[in-house]
């Protein structure tokens, strides 16, 4: 494995590391810096081993151009309160300023440079602009680490195409992530349960595929879970549906019947007449959805039994919050979960973003969970069975 240590002596050397500071704002106000937190191990290690650590990251989905409203200068300054130590910003990402913050950089320092996405090579579909925008960056730096979980999925310019241009490493937080994937998906500790929820319905429909084959139970919620009640001929009102999905849905019941893997679906929905309405919130049969209403959490006896169905569980992978748990009304299924999480005799592993996000919000110690996973595409991407390259560049020989 490509780990730091087979990059040799750093003192000295300028390290390019990919991180993943993708955290959301408000304004310039950090609202999560979960993701800051998560990547403050690397640069550090980086940095005491002398290197000039140059981070290289994207903040949101700015238009391949200069947007300061998706400015990571917010970022720098959250990871040098959390580094407690001064971090350098440039105002480019290979530019000028890119090139001079670089320049200034002594032994152990930090900088971050401007978000990669205000170039338009970094998520070209055309493989020779993202290689020439690859080359500006590897031409900052002399060797590269790759430690953006959340990107590695991806292949654009600052997670794969400059790995082929230097000397290059897996971050230690990529290599825990692998890790706890690679036990999720080879000879996992059995009962398995998987917990599927969020909105992202269709992204999540291809992960269980490949988890029918591997889990014991796969109990499901949130905004996905109206599509498999309309599929089994349930009104679902106004709520989150996907149409075309609905065979796929029906397929997934019916494969699941035949492998003996048990499909756990709400029996009662917390629904609203209207989107994060709290005032109008009541709970009604799952069957039984009014036409009018849409259902925003998973109702109290689907609660109990989710977590009743984590009782036994040796392994647990849980993506996507059960409700919309950013509104007080409709957290209840989320937290029920991420209790039942807790207390998990096994490995409990918690991916997603908002999924991370809801853990913290809700007020659970991050440490009661075996791990919180900081990528949720590239997390279901791996479980799907694809291979990420981001990580596959690390591995070639
Ligand atoms: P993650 O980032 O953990 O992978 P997703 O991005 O797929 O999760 O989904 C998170 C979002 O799903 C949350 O913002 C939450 O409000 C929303 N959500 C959950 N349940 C519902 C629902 N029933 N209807 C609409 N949105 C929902
Ligand atoms: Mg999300």
């Amino acid at each position: 494995m490509s780990d730091i240590a087979s990059l040799g002596d750093l003192a000295g050397k300028r390290v390019l590391v990919r991180s993943d500071l993708n955290v959301p704002l408000d304004g310039t106000t950090i609202t999560d810096d979960g993701r800051i937190r998560a990547s403050v191990p690397t640069i550090k290690q980086l940095s005491d081993a002398g290197a000039r650590v140059i981070v290289t990251a994207h903040l949101g989905r700015p238009d391949g151009a200069p947007d300061p409203a998706f400015s990571l200068a917010p970022v720098a300054a959250r990871l040098g309160e959390l580094l407690g130590r001064p971090v350098a910003f440039a105002t480019d990402t290979v530019g000028e300023s890119a090139a001079s913050t670089v320049a200034a950089l002594a032994d152990g320092d930090v900088a971050v440079l401007e978000n990669v996405r205000f170039n338009e090579g970094e998520t070209s579909k055309d493989d020779d602009v993202r290689a020439s925008f690859a080359g500006q960056l590897a031409q900052l730096a002399d060797a590269f680490v790759s430690d953006g979980f959340g990107v590695v999925h991806r292949k654009q310019a600052s997670v794969y195409d400059v790995a082929l241009r230097l000397p290059s490493a897996m971050g230690g937080l990529v290599a825990t992530e692998i890790d706890v994937l690679r036990r999720l998906t080879v000879d996992p500790a059995r009962p398995y349960v998987v917990v599927l929820g969020g909105s992202k319905v269709s992204d999540k429909l291809g992960v269980i595929d490949n988890l029918l084959e591997k889990a014991d139970k796969l109990l499901i919620g949130g905004g996905m879970v109206f599509t498999f009640l309309k599929a089994q001929g349930h009104e679902v009102g106004k709520s989150l549906l996907e149409e075309d999905q609905l065979d796929t849905c029906l397929r997934y019941l019916t494969e699941a019947a035949e492998r003996g893997v048990e499909i756990v679906l709400p029996t009662d929905i917390v629904v609203a007449d209207s989107f994060g309405d709290e005032a109008s919130a009541r709970v009604v049969a799952a069957d039984a959805i009014p036409a009018d209403s849409l259902g925003l959490d998973i109702g109290p006896d689907s609660a109990a039994a989710f977590a009743a169905a984590l009782g036994d569980a040796r392994t647990v992978f849980w993506n996507g919050p059960m409700g919309v748990f950013e509104v007080a009304a409709f957290a209840g299924g989320t937290r029920a979960v991420a209790e039942a999480l807790t207390r998990i005799d096994g490995l409990s592993v918690v991916g997603g973003g908002d999924s991370a996000a809801a853990v913290r919000q809700l007020g659970f110690d991050e440490a009661a969970f075996g791990h919180i996973s900081t990528g949720g595409g590239a997390s279901l991407e791996y479980l799907e069975g694809k291979e990420l390259p981001g990580i596959a560049v690390l591995e070639r020989e």
